[in-house]
């Protein structure tokens, strides 16, 4: 099927569907703050040890779950609840029945415009490593909506 990737419904998708819908955006890599007050979620700049900040992928994506107890296996999580997602995440717009950017690697044909487009982590995050945790709001950053 073409265009599978704006057509079938999440709980359609199988493995291979369900990976390649991942733009490789790497922002749901970052650590977020949650409001106490209001629940409000706002991203840092800051990146788990795990991703490779270059290629904008997991180092040990079979292992990630286990490694990182934060770390989901999206598809067999609760996905009707992912507005913690950056708004651009393929999984939160296919969820709300809405088409891919021109970007997304699916609709280019190549794994290089989400970098072009300016949609990636890439050069714009610090490792975890390199932050005590509690100076995590030290690096709340805007470009993630
Ligand atoms: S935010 Fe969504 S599209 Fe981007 S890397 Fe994470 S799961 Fe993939
Ligand atoms: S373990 Fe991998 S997929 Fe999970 S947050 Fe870290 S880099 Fe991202």
């Amino acid at each position: 099927m073409s265009d599978w990737w704006n057509s079938k419904g999440l709980d359609e998708l199988n493995r291979t569907e369900w990976e390649a819908l991942c733009d490789r955006c790497a922002k749901c890599c970052l650590h977020k703050l949650e409001d106490e007050d209001d629940g409000e979620v706002v991203y840092t700049k800051v990146r788990c040890r795990y991703l490779n900040e270059k290629t904008c992928r997991c180092s040990d994506y079979s292992r990630r779950t286990s490694l990182v107890p934060s770390c989901l296996d999206l598809k067999v999580s609760d996905w009707h609840g992912l507005d913690w997602l950056p708004s651009t995440c393929a999984y939160r717009l296919r969820a709300r029945g809405e088409r891919l950017p021109s970007w997304h690697p699916l609709e280019s044909g190549s794994a290089h415009t989400v970098h072009e487009a300016g949609v990636s982590i890439r050069g714009r995050a610090i490792s975890e490593e390199y932050v005590h945790p509690d100076g995590l709001d030290e690096h709340i950053v805007h470009w993630v909506e």
